[in-house]
């Protein structure tokens, strides 16, 4: 026991002289990591003529010349023969024809019916329409008995009955799968119908959701496109509902009343209505880029390290163009300084060993779209990227740190390998700026390890570290402009980076991969 202790507080030991030494050598490069010409970058790419850098839009496509511009002025290189630009097919789902009419009355989509964009037409006419109460298939409780509903339009509720406010469909009590919407919809699509209408008890709480759902611009990598083949939902309320039963409030009422509270699921009901769903969407192709350059290694060539910063941001919303100057301008040219600070010292002949990728990112406001393409299409094999540094949001401070603003929250660089932790911990230590641990917490509610570009990597297995300076009033608002940035603290977090880098380019052994990830998406 006590040898070992003393074999590992050398090993400890060596480990620390040799990080600083190498850290006392990057000191003459970290200076180039300045206000300045953060400033000047920044107030550039956030400004209103770069339109708020909305994916596939013309203010992204104006920040993607901009960065290879500056990458190449620099005298970074392309990492592949492709160029500096990786660019990538998305597709965006536009809503064309809208109607759902239920006896020749017209429902509004988004307001009293929602349909999901996993399809790009829904068409169905039919008056056979069955309601079946709460569909469950179970043997103390079948809500098909005597029916046959395939071809049939199903009309079903959400959720399952409850006695003195008790569930019984599980024999203990306890909420049973049925309540699970995803598990009753697949169960009726065995029953073939060539409709499902789920009427939603939530509906009008959930209503301007779905409406963003529905109209909002979302985009979607064309490779992953598919359109779904299984029966079609129509998420509705309780307006469809009533005409459903031919505008009859009170039978519908007394319906439900009763079913919810007995524990018979009653007959399969013949409707005798008519309906017609004819919703379609128009797919139109977006195009959009990440920007990649690289400084080469001198001796470790065959390994990358990966910086990464989203520079999309959301756009023009009602005339307004939000600049996203904090999400992510911040990192976006810390990016460039970086890259700067490792382009002089390579000219001073202390270039990096291992090639050192500067990724600019875009698509992450979409969805992680532009890292998540990456990662399936890589430009470096992944197995030789041997860690991620992802920078989204260090120019301003939170809530929590309006008195000490001298830190950076670091997210997920304990994940996967405890090397990654201990050099950006010295790092720390060496710029002097204070390490905040506490969304690195698997239990923390936001869960923001999984919420930007480096979750891509870490899914792959590459050790990654997230920086971010919290929310603040701002995030993703039209404020949150350049006016507002901290840039000292800007620089000393981009410097924080930049040592990390320095070490993990520079050491003998690239670092271990030596934890288990865990691989709860929220997505
Ligand atoms: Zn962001």
């Amino acid at each position: 026991m006590k040898k070992f202790t003393l074999v590992l507080a050398i090993l400890l030991g060596a480990f620390q002289v040799s990080v600083a030494q190498s850290f006392n050598k990057a000191d003459a490069f970290s200076k180039f990591i300045d206000t300045k010409d953060l400033s000047k970058h920044l107030g550039v790419l956030a400004s209103d003529e770069y339109e708020g850098r909305e994916t596939g839009k013309e203010g992204q496509r104006k920040a993607s010349d901009y960065l290879q511009n500056a990458f190449e002025e620099m005298g970074l290189v392309a990492p592949s023969e492709h160029g500096f630009k990786q660019y990538f097919k998305l597709k965006q789902k536009v809503l064309a024809n809208r109607k759902l009419s239920i006896n020749q009355r017209e429902m509004i989509i988004g307001e009293e019916f929602f349909v999901a964009k996993d399809r790009t037409s829904y068409n169905v006419l039919s008056n056979e329409i069955v309601f079946v109460g709460y569909g469950i298939n179970e043997s103390n409780y079948n809500s098909y008995a005597n029916i046959d509903v395939s071809n049939k339009v199903v009309v079903v509720l959400d959720g399952e009955p409850k006695i003195d406010n008790q569930f019984f469909i599980n024999a203990d009590g306890t909420k049973s799968k049925w309540s699970d919407r995803k598990y009753k919809i697949e169960a009726i699509r065995k029953l073939n119908p060539s409709l499902i209408i789920y009427i939603d008890q939530n509906f009008e709480k959930y209503k301007s959701y779905y409406k963003h759902q529905l109209e909002g611009n979302s985009l979607t990598l064309a490779f992953k496109t598919k359109n779904a083949e299984n029966t079609p939902v129509v998420n509705a309320g309780q307006i469809v509902a009533e005409e459903l039963f031919k505008s009859n409030k009170k039978v519908f009422n007394k319906i439900f009343e009763k079913l919810s509270t007995s524990k018979s699921p009653g007959k399969p009901m013949v409707l005798k209505s008519t309906l017609k769903l004819d919703v379609q969407f128009i797919e139109e192709d977006v195009k959009s880029d990440n920007v990649l350059a690289m400084v080469p290694g001198t001796d470790l060539t065959d390994e990358y390290l990966f910086i990464t910063a989203h520079y999309d941001h959301i756009g023009v919303i009602d005339g307004k163009v939000y600049n996203g100057a904090d999400d992510d301008g911040s990192g976006t040219v810390a990016l460039l300084e970086i890259a700067q600070a490792f382009m002089e010292a390579k000219k001073a002949s202390n270039g990096p060993r291992r090639n050192i990728v500067f990724m600019a990112v875009s698509g992450e406001e979409k969805g992680l779209l532009g890292s998540e393409y990456y990662v399936n299409y890589p430009i470096i094999p992944l197995s030789k990227t041997i860690a991620d540094l992802n920078i989204d949001m260090i120019g301003r401070f939170d809530e929590a740190h309006e008195k000490d603003t001298n830190f950076v929250y670091v997210i997920g660089a304990d994940k996967l390998s405890s090397e990654l932790h201990s050099i950006n911990e010295k790092a720390a230590a060496h710029v002097g700026i204070k390490v905040d641990y506490t969304f690195n917490d698997p239990k923390d509610p936001n869960r923001f390890y999984y919420r930007s570009d480096h979750y891509n990597f870490a899914k792959n297995n590459i050790p990654i570290a997230f920086y971010f300076n919290g929310v603040h009033a701002d995030y993703h608002k039209e404020g949150d402009e350049v006016q507002k940035i901290t840039f000292p603290m800007l620089a000393k977090r981009a410097q924080l980076v930049f040592y990390t880098a320095w070490e993990l380019a520079n050491r003998e052994k690239r670092i271990v991969v030596d934890k288990q990830n865990d691989f709860t998406d929220t997505k």
